[in-house]
């Protein structure tokens, strides 16, 4: 059975020493939490993940969720009683504004504590991390009276969301989108049409499900500028609060899937289900993406979850297990044979999923501190500064943390051998879970897309420049630095590639955008592994500053600075492999007629 401890030492190390979380005391909601009170939320959200989300697992996994003949939906064993845990202990809403029953604490913290729950189940954090997004485009675009009705049952839990984009033959080009909206005099809309793979679409752990769906109302534009944004209850609320009469929605049927067996996957019916107007008519896309940037963010968490809880099991699985002997000789010598630890390869597959998810949730961290700044200061230009850094690097986010996640439980699964294939040891589970996040809120080749096609040039390029001059000035000013050199020198050539990248691009690809198309991935991926760069550079800087504390020893410090040495060594290199792949241009893989393949 695997394992699960949520890292709350390193997340407190990432808040209190290498982003000072102190110093944005004067944004709203952050005079809340404080250190005390970050140090309870992270201790219990770590025991709920480890002691009431982890053995719920391989329940989740192996049992299912099951659709009756009435269309109703039934959640593995322990779900429910588990998710009633959660809506106790105020987790949905432990960000969401006061107003509506939240408690208003840095999205930070719920970046966090996400990462937890996702570890430990990720089919079930995903019922609350819907709801979460649905809160978010509902809060930023509804109407107040909506509001008033939807927010606090949704921020309390009791209600839970979903999105509801994808149709039969169309998931990345929403403009094929054929759902209808027919207006109704009383200013409501039958809405008509059929979504596939819709995440929690129907289950039983709370008493109505509010869907966020994309229609077109009857006689708007083609294509993306003609889709609107409805709220369709799956039970009408009544004005007092109480619920009425069922809507005109149900789940045609679950999808059978290769992971998170715990989370329904739903065929949605509408069938002039009546749904109210979310903003503006034909701006539903708009809408939208304030939900799909909070889920980006929160896929990219979940790769990072699966990673973390892979490595956890795989480094204590390489403690125990005994293969062999070191090439260096014997270290156990009163064993039959060395714990697999010793040889350089099984190291060298840990270290690399440990240096990935270390630095991750320090870019994850950082980049949602400036979410909580784009969403709370009373300043405009560090509003708009940090609202470029989350545009830029939610991509970044989204489809490296995932191809890491996916990648590094594959790694993980490896230490284990033979016994990585067995379902006992839980590892194949993490690598089917860990796929669908390379998948969904836009596959990564699209993020990868998003990235280079409009988040580079966006506002003359803004953002990038912005990104560009914070890392190039922090290596200024450690140039003379010895004990920061190992980490700021490797990092300046890195930089230097992603620069030779990006005004490659900007010579090569406006007229011939299929160079952009060909080298986009790598692209997204050496911006990764700058971001990455830099966030060891940070955290090596303040273990440096830990180890005097304590009188130059401490394993966990040091161990932060071997992890960064071999990030720089053994990890940044690649940023020169992907520079040469985009500066290869697209002609190879254009050429070829498509009867070829
Ligand atoms: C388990 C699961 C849960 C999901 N949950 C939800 C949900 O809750 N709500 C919801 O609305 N949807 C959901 N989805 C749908 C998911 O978001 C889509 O599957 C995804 O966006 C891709 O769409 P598609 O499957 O139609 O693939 P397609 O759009 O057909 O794409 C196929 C491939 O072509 C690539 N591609 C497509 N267009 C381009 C282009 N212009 N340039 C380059 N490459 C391109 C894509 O990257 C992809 O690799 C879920 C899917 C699954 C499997």
């Amino acid at each position: 059975m695997p394992t699960y401890r949520a890292p709350v030492d390193d997340a407190l190390f990432l808040l209190n020493d290498v982003f000072h979380f102190d110093r944005y005391g004067n944004l709203p909601g952050f005079a809340d939490a404080s250190p005390d009170t970050v140090e309870a939320i992270l201790g219990e959200a770590a025991k709920f993940s480890e002691e009431v989300l982890t053995p719920l697992n391989r329940v989740g996994d192996k049992e299912g969720c099951t659709r009756h003949a009435d269309g109703s939906v039934t959640t593995p064993k322990g779900f429910k009683q588990a998710y009633k845990q959660l809506v106790d202990g105020g987790w949905v809403g432990i960000s969401a504004p006061a107003e509506y029953g939240g408690q208003g604490l840095p999205t930070t913290l719920t970046g966090m504590v996400m990462e937890f729950m996702c570890s430990a189940n990720m089919a079930f954090a995903m019922y609350p991390g819907l709801t979460q997004g649905a809160t978010a485009a509902l809060a930023a675009h509804g109407s107040d009276a909506l509001k008033k009705i939807y927010l606090p049952k949704m921020v309390s839990g009791e209600w839970t969301g979903t999105m509801n984009l994808t149709e039969p033959h169309c998931g990345t080009d929403l403009g094929l989108l054929r759902t209808k909206a027919a207006p109704q005099p009383d200013g409501s809309y039958k809405i008509t049409g059929t979504k596939i793979f819709i995440s929690a679409g129907e289950h039983d752990l709370a008493e109505n499900i509010v869907h966020l769906v994309l229609a077109r109302i009857e006689g708007a534009p083609e294509g993306t500028k003609g889709i609107s944004l409805f709220v369709v209850p799956k039970i009408f609320p009544k004005d007092d609060g109480s619920l009425g009469e069922r809507n005109a929605v149900a789940c045609g049927s679950l999808e059978e899937k290769m992971g998170i067996h715990g989370n329904s996957t739903c065929v949605m019916n509408y069938d002039g289900a009546t749904g109210w107007l979310i903003g503006e008519a034909n701006r539903g896309l708009h809408a939208m993406f304030t939900m799909m940037n909070e889920a980006r963010m929160g896929v990219g968490i979940q790769g990072l979850a699966l990673s973390e809880v892979a490595y956890q099991n795989a480094a204590a699985y390489a403690k125990e297990r005994l293969q062999g002997r070191s090439l260096s000789g014997g270290k156990y010598k009163d064993k039959p044979a060395d714990p697999i630890i010793v040889h350089p390869d099984l190291r060298r597959t840990l270290l690399t999923i440990k240096a990935f998810n270390e630095a991750a949730r320090a870019l994850v961290t950082w980049t949602a501190l400036q979410g909580d700044v784009a969403h709370r200061s009373g300043d405009d230009k560090q509003r708009q500064a940090a609202d470029d850094h989350m545009g830029l690097l939610t991509p970044v986010i989204k489809g490296v943390l995932t191809d890491g996640g996916f990648a590094n439980s594959v790694m993980a699964q490896q230490v284990f051998g033979g016994h990585g294939y067995i379902a006992e040891h839980g590892m194949e589970q993490f690598v089917r879970d860990a796929r669908i996040a390379q998948i969904y809120e836009g596959a990564n080749g699209i993020q990868a897309l998003d990235l280079v096609g409009r988040k580079l040039g966006k506002d003359g390029g803004r953002a990038m420049m912005a990104f560009f001059n914070e890392v190039s000035g922090y290596i200024k000013e450690r140039s003379g630095s010895e004990a920061m050199k190992p980490y700021v020198t490797p990092l300046s050539a890195a930089l230097g590639h992603l620069q030779q990248a990006s005004m490659w691009f900007m010579q090569n690809a406006m007229g011939k955008p299929d160079n952009a198309g060909a080298g986009a991935t790598d692209y997204m991926h050496l911006f990764g592994l700058v971001a990455l760069g830099y966030m060891w550079c940070r955290i090596a800087e303040a273990a440096q500053a830990k180890l005097p504390k304590a009188n130059g020893s401490s394993p966990r410090y040091s161990a932060k600075l071997v992890t960064a040495r071999f990030f720089m060594e053994r990890m940044l290199p690649e940023t020169a492999t992907h520079l040469a792949r985009i500066q290869a241009g697209a002609a190879s893989t254009m050429e070829s007629p498509d009867e070829a393949f």
